[in-house]
């Protein structure tokens, strides 16, 4: 067995009885070398996050207003965590330290990273692994770009010597020496980038649900887990508004071809979903997922010998690009061709672009629906099923939802249909029955 990194999210390290579940996760694998910790996150609903506190703190000071009453809140939370671990690293000088630097200016990314490395001070402590400093490793330029090939050579170097070691995730060390943090959640990525440079076997990022879900669980009642989805096939449902993983945590273990297993805290008996390089096919359940958004604006163009008109997606393409819009989709007929847009990037201008494509495009008529929510249908799968397109469209014909716009990727591995805003959850809940139930 190869390596495994491990990454905690903030609600499995957000107290001493979360933090014994990572011990006995971690002690249960001793594949796992090296596990990466998230700040403190909330311990039931109305909890705060200690990130948050911490950017609390900063936004106090910068309009003159006590923070003390804020910072006292982590210090309780830090020093009664390491009270109840058992532990002694000296945390309250630590706090004490954050305090002074806080009293002297410092940036807001050095007072936001103090989460994860005062955790990671005291989970290394309790499982007795080396402490690492993710500012050793991790490196950004000074514009604050994230340097990738810098990062995988201090990251070899500095961990070649250790055998298990916590490491703090979210942040670096800019080339002057100063704190750089990634973006909001950014201990994911600092995951990723760990598992890619020391080559590991598996990406294990431990939360609190065990793995992704094949439709919201706000449209469809108790959705089964995904155990198994590719990443091309989670990029297309992220893309369509289903809550996955950042996609820059994504990346750097998409590129080395290391799998990244979705687990659960509070449930490590469930499998969890595995994102792999490659699709791992189950004939029994070829969607892997469902998922969709609303907010589009479909414009169809009927104009008779369109399909023999040279250049005409060209300038369909250059009013767009005008405009500074992205087209999302442009299913296209004989004679027809239909313009799927997002609403945020019509943003208030769908008059001036229908003048626009009537008097550059000249069409014989033009449609236009606003309020159409798109869905896509995912599964690798998909492609080599006979009849998969039947069952899409009686299902949805079977609900009553119209549809009024079809796309399918070349890869065969998404369908996509545009129903009205009102149909949305409705035609989400017949696709998960026809393919899943
Ligand atoms: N603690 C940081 C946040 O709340 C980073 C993370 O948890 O991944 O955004």
């Amino acid at each position: 067995m190869g390596i495994k990194v491990a990454k905690f999210g903030g609600s499995s390290v957000a107290d001493a009885i979360q933090i014994k579940k990572l011990k006995d996760i971690v002690e249960g694998d001793g594949d796992i070398k090296y596990v990466i910790v998230s700040a403190p996150g909330k311990r039931f609903k109305d909890d705060s996050k200690v990130t948050d506190l911490l950017y609390l703190c900063k936004t106090h000071i910068e309009h003159k207003i006590p923070y003390e009453q804020i910072f006292q809140v982590i210090y309780d939370r830090y020093t009664s965590m390491e009270a109840d671990l058992g532990v002694d690293v000296g945390i309250a000088g630590d706090l004490e330290e954050i305090r002074k630097e806080i009293e002297n200016g410092a940036s807001v990314d050095y007072i936001a990273s103090r989460g994860e490395y005062l955790n990671a001070k005291i989970i290394a402590a309790f499982l007795g692994f080396a402490f690492v400093d993710a500012k050793d490793i991790v490196r950004f330029s000074d514009k604050g770009k994230f340097l990738e090939d810098v990062t995988n050579d201090s990251i070899n170097r500095v961990l070649s010597g250790v055998d298990k070691a916590v490491i703090p995730g979210f942040y670096g060390e800019k080339l002057d020496g100063s704190i750089k943090t990634f973006s909001r959640g950014g201990s994911d990525i600092t995951g990723a980038i760990i598992a890619r440079a020391v080559d590991a076997e598996v990406y294990e990022n431990w939360t609190d649900v065990s793995g992704f879900l094949m439709a919201d669980p706000r449209i469809v009642d108790d959705p089964k887990p995904i155990n198994s989805i590719s990443y091309m096939e989670l990029r297309e449902l992220s893309y369509m508004g289903a809550s996955v993983l950042h996609e820059d945590a994504i990346y750097p273990a998409k590129v080395a071809d290391i799998p990244i297993n979705i687990r659960n805290t509070n449930k490590p008996e469930d499998a969890g979903t595995m994102i792999t390089a490659q699709p791992q096919v189950d004939p029994d359940q070829i969607v892997s997922g469902i998922a969709g958004k609303k907010g589009f604006t479909v414009i169809g163009v009927y104009k008779s010998h369109l399909a023999s008109e040279k250049g005409f997606i060209r300038k369909l393409a250059g009013i767009m690009e005008d405009n500074d819009i992205t087209i999302e989709h442009l299913p296209t007929g004989i004679d027809t061709m239909s313009v799927v847009l997002d609403n945020k990037m019509i943003n208030g201008k769908l008059d001036e672009i229908v003048e626009e494509m009537q008097s550059q495009l000249k069409p014989d008529t033009l449609e236009v629906v606003e309020d159409i929510s798109l869905i896509a249908t995912v599964g690798a799968g998909m492609a080599a099923r006979k009849g998969t397109s039947a069952t899409l469209f009686t299902a949805l014909a079977g609900a009553g939802v119209n549809v009024c716009m079809i796309d399918q990727g070349s890869s065969e591995m998404n369908i996509i249909v545009g129903v009205e805003e009102k149909d949305f959850e409705t035609a989400i809940k017949a696709i998960y029955n026809a393919f899943v139930e």
